[in-house]
């Protein structure tokens, strides 16, 4: 599953390679991929005709592209395995290829693809955030937090709202409300990288220790970019469903039964939430169960 930093390297490209271009023609080929446009695939073909894309924005997961002339964007989702890709026209048709943009320019297309169509693209309109109002947001997302390579997040507000929540803190991480973009994968290992076990209670953390789980968290995600940048000389925009090259530097993702990286002792895994969470016994205490 796409997680921010791989979001994050897929908006850089589009928004070198799709950006200020004039669209042609849409085709949607599966209704599934616009099921949340409200006027369903053929309005969103007619909407899109002649419409240039000013940009390509980021907030958590979700990327969008303000049109030209009123405030509408085209918003898309990468859910499990959706990929935006920047294709020459005549480059053979992807297998689970639902949505095409051929341009006006008669260069490369963008494909939206995605096997498990759990991903998808609508249009919304733009509405002024709540904390900046001179920043547009797409209204189906308005209420989703910041995220944190977001240059406008405000830490001091984060860090008072998370230890407001009164819950785990690998939770709290990983509710969408508060602070967006932050999937399992980069949870535990900011977790690891701050010493914290995820089960502790947001209450009983400092705000001194809340704020510098933050700094571990921007600093796995820019570790992540860096590794993913690279990829993008290659001449289309692609997100593998996974965060493939970031794996060969996880410190406990993924790492069961490996050592742990700064002492050695074997990293383990619990289930957590229908998944799973890795952490080292000792660089990560386990909080005291509470009586009741
Ligand atoms: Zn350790």
């Amino acid at each position: 599953m796409p997680e921010l930093p791989e979001v994050e390297t897929v908006r850089d490209g589009l928004q070198r390679w799709v950006a200020g271009r004039t669209v042609a023609s849409a085709e949607v080929r599966h209704p599934r991929s616009v099921r949340r446009h409200v006027g369903g695939g053929d309005d969103l073909v007619a909407r899109l005709a002649g419409r240039t894309f000013e940009a390509v924005s980021r907030r958590g997961k979700y990327l969008w592209l303000p049109l030209d002339g009123d405030d509408v964007c085209l918003i898309a989702h990468l859910g499990m395995s959706g990929q935006l890709l920047v294709q020459p026209p005549d480059a053979p048709q992807e297998k689970h290829l639902h949505v095409r943009v051929r341009f006006t320019d008669g260069g490369r297309e963008l494909r939206f693809v995605d096997q498990r169509t759990f991903g998808g693209v609508a249009l919304d309109a733009l509405i002024p955030a709540r904390d900046r109002p001179d920043e547009r947001v797409p209204a189906s997302i308005a209420h989703i937090g910041r995220d944190p390579l977001d240059p406008h997040v405000d830490d001091a507000l984060v860090v008072a709202r998370l230890r407001r929540r009164d819950t785990e803190i690998k939770r709290a991480l990983l509710d969408q409300t508060l602070f967006s973009g932050i999937g399992n994968i980069y949870a535990d290992e900011s977790l690891w990288r701050a010493r914290l076990h995820g089960q502790r209670r947001t209450s009983t953390l400092s705000r001194a220790v809340v704020a510098g789980l933050l700094e571990q968290v921007r600093g796995v995600l820019t570790d992540a970019l860096r590794a993913g940048g690279t990829s993008f000389d290659a001449l289309y925009v692609n997100v593998n469903g996974r965060s493939g090259y970031f794996d060969r530097s996880l410190a406990v993702y993924g790492q069961e039964g490996r050592p742990c990286p700064r002492c050695g002792t074997a990293v383990r895994r619990t289930a957590f939430m229908n998944r799973s969470s890795f952490f080292c016994p000792v660089c990560q205490r386990p909080p005291r169960r509470r009586a009741g």
